[in-house]
């Protein structure tokens, strides 16, 4: 059977001006993630690893260089194609939950659906579906600031699954959480990867999260200095 590559990277490139001349942040990574793989990418702090997330999940556009999002070659996309394939392809987890504050759970959860124009009661059934799942059952008429950070990370991974994405981004998924609630949100992460065969990338501090992942890859000052590809 022949393995679908899901996330290439090729010769990816990030600068950005600075009064002193271009500042290169990425320089050169290039890696091909199979369908259903799970990556780890580890560095230290200023290390480049937020950007290459970014730059993956198509939320940032590179100076050099392609990314290949489920075979589409995302890199010289205009904004609103790029915002298709994050639509079509991809769900993205951040370290600050970044849920809407005047949203309550539920509606957080149907944000994705209400883009590509799937709202009504089919998708609200889902949206209350995956909340009871994270074990949010009770508080879907909650607003954000009326949840607790493991409560609100467990929303914003209900919103990334509600499109079903090939393909999941996390940074530091589980960095604002206490030691119970991460291993929650962990097992909930890799449930996805191991149910659906959702491909998994994410930016990661915390090495027993890192070492689920089947593969790690590992930036210093922008370049790969360790990884299996
Ligand atoms: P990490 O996630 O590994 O901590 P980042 O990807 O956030 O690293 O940042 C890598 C480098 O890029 C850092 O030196 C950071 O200061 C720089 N950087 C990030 N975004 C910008 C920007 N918009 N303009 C200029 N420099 C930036």
């Amino acid at each position: 059977m022949s393995v679908q590559s899901m996330l290439k990277v090729q010769r990816l490139t990030k600068s950005y001006p600075t009064a002193a001349g271009a500042l290169t942040v990425l320089n050169e990574v290039s890696f091909d993630l199979a369908a259903g793989e799970s990556l780890a990418i580890l560095g230290p702090s200023g290390s480049g690893k937020t950007t290459l997330l970014g730059l993956c999940a198509g939320l940032d556009r590179p100076s050099g260089g392609e990314v290949m999002v489920a075979g589409e070659a995302i890199g010289a996309m205009s904004e609103d194609e790029r915002a298709r394939v994050r639509n079509e392809h991809v769900g993205f987890v951040f370290q600050n939950f970044q849920l809407v504050p005047t949203l309550t759970a539920l509606e957080n959860v149907l944000v994705p659906l209400e883009l590509r124009g799937a709202g009504g009661a089919a998708a609200e059934a889902k949206a209350v579906e995956l909340l009871t799942r994270v074990g949010l059952g009770a508080r879907t008429d909650h607003y954000p600031v009326q949840l607790s950070g493991g409560e609100q990370q467990r929303v914003a991974l209900a919103r990334a699954f509600i499109n079903e994405p090939k393909i999941l981004f996390c940074d530091e998924p589980t960095g604002n959480l206490d030691g119970a609630t991460a291993h929650t949100v962990q097992e909930l992460i890799f449930g996805l990867n191991h149910e659906k065969g959702t491909t998994l990338v994410m930016v990661t501090h915390d090495l027993e999260l890192a070492k689920l992942c089947a593969q790690v890859l590992r930036l210093r000052n922008g370049e790969v200095v360790e990884g299996d590809f």
